[in-house]
């Protein structure tokens, strides 16, 4: 790198560590400093412009320059910059963001809970879970599982449920009362000729086979996203929740929906357990809640997740959980007005329009040589790369080909991410089809810059 000593890249190398980045590779190449955003355009210090075809981290619904979010923000700053929910206390705006979660749930839900981030709100989840099964009378019930190639987040206890191994390896993790079972990735992992049905039901006796070895009574819940985000964009087989969902039911097992990705509108309904058919007990939120203008997630509870927990703290004398920030107002009244954004202008329907549309330019491009599956659904899709159709074979070792196509897309001028070889796009629900068609031909020239140099 040999960028100036005071420039922000210099300065960023110098005293800024970098999360999911290799550090040593990070003294040498530097950072991408983004400036300012635009609609779904973000733009480089050196004036670049792309597209921002993963809405950040899968979560900027409305766009990089929503002025009602900022006027919000600011309205709530000015009136109240701070207060919290501890021993009884409230306000306004984390009461009516309560209100319209439980009020546009897809299941009928008790209650909401505000934390931070993902993490912390799956982390939450895990010590509700564990909280009830005590006051159930049932402490031997901690058990969770999750899935591998799941994403939970990144602290102890959601990057233990988190089923990838980069998240655990070298951090002594995952903690005890975690496990993990099959991911529901047709294209991997079915058997040659296996329809989705048939790979369904193999990953519901699967999941019943883990239960039933681990003791029914020990079992408390299990946590999944509708579709999984960082784990490859991994879209379920036809009849998997209902299969998944058929299993909890026979044991009493709780479910957790984690719609930190699929919640608001991502998968072309408000909620991807409707996309989905996904009745959960709890349903965790974050991203497009606020369209991350403002850090915020949340929980919402059903009364079999609620009674024994208020019950609990009854007995103990508080709910002895709670993060300062937990129900932030000005993030709570940013994520109110996301809110209203959305629905005003239909971003739901946006993301199954335009959605269809985008998934059907992706599909176009399934017949390229260094294509082995495009799939998604809505405003979300995974395009996995090999170099190899036929054998589903990598280019050199895993994530080597999708490092390489992803660096010639953004040298086009669009921003996507690839989890290995499984390039992500969720772009802002605001994009137009002319949006996306731009975007997938700069992913189509991407692809055929790397074509010589995977088969020359
Ligand atoms: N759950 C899912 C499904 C996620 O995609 C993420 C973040 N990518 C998280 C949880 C964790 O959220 P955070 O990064 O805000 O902790």
């Amino acid at each position: 790198m040999t960028a100036h000593p005071n420039s922000t890249e210099a300065r960023d190398v110098r005293y800024h560590l970098h999360s999911y980045t290799n550090a040593r590779k990070h003294e040498e190449v530097g950072p991408l400093v983004i400036e300012k955003g635009d609609g779904i355009y973000v733009e480089d210090a050196s004036g670049k412009r792309y597209i921002e075809a993963m809405a950040g981290l899968w979560s900027v619904a409305v766009g990089f320059s929503e002025q009602r979010l900022v006027d919000a923000a600011t309205n709530q700053m000015k009136k109240l910059p701070f207060y919290h929910t501890f021993t009884h206390k409230g306000h306004s705006p984390v009461v009516d963001l309560a209100e319209k979660l439980v009020s546009i749930a897809p299941v009928e839900m008790s209650k909401a809970y505000f934390t931070n981030s993902g993490s912390e709100a799956n982390d939450t989840a895990m010590k509700m879970i564990w909280y009830r099964s005590n006051a159930l009378g049932q402490p031997q019930r901690k058990k969770i599982i999750s899935r591998k190639r799941g994403y939970h987040g990144v602290t102890i206890a959601s990057a233990s449920l988190t089923g990838l191994p980069n998240n655990q390896i070298s951090f002594d993790l995952p903690i005890a009362n975690v496990l993990h079972t099959g991911t529901p990735h047709h294209y991997r992992d079915a058997l040659a000729g296996e329809s989705e049905e048939a790979f369904a039901t193999r990953l519901a006796d699967e999941l019943e086979q883990l239960i039933l070895a681990e003791g029914p009574e020990t079992v408390a819940a299990f946590i999944g996203e509708p579709v999984m985000g960082a784990g490859g964009v991994v879209v379920p087989p036809a009849t998997y929740w209902e299969k998944i969902q058929a299993v909890l039911a026979k044991y009493d097992i709780l479910l957790v929906a984690d719609e930190v990705i699929c919640g608001f509108g991502r998968t072309g309904n408000m909620f991807g357990c409707q996309t989905f058919g996904i009745r959960p007990d709890i349903l965790v939120m974050s991203k497009q809640l606020s369209s991350s203008y403002m850090p915020i997630s949340a929980l919402l509870i059903n009364e079999k997740v609620y009674g024994p927990l208020a019950d609990e703290s009854n007995r103990i004398g508080t709910f002895g959980h709670g993060f300062t920030a937990g129900g932030h107002p000005v993030s709570a009244a940013v994520a109110l007005e996301n809110l209203k954004l959305i629905e005003e202008r239909d971003l739901v329907g946006n993301a199954r329009t335009v959605g269809a549309h985008m998934q059907k330019r992706l599909h176009e491009l399934a017949d390229h040589e260094l294509v082995g599956e495009v799939r998604g659904v809505g405003l979300i899709a995974g395009v996995e790369l090999v170099a190899d159709k036929a054998a589903k074979a990598p280019w050199k070792n895993v994530g080597a080909l999708g490092t390489l196509v992803n660096g010639y897309i953004q040298e086009n001028g669009v921003i996507s991410r690839n989890m290995g070889d499984t390039l992500g796009f969720c772009p802002p629900l605001i994009i137009t089809e002319k949006q996306v068609d731009q975007m997938v031909d700069a992913v189509k020239k991407a692809l055929d810059t790397a074509l010589p140099q995977v088969k020359g």
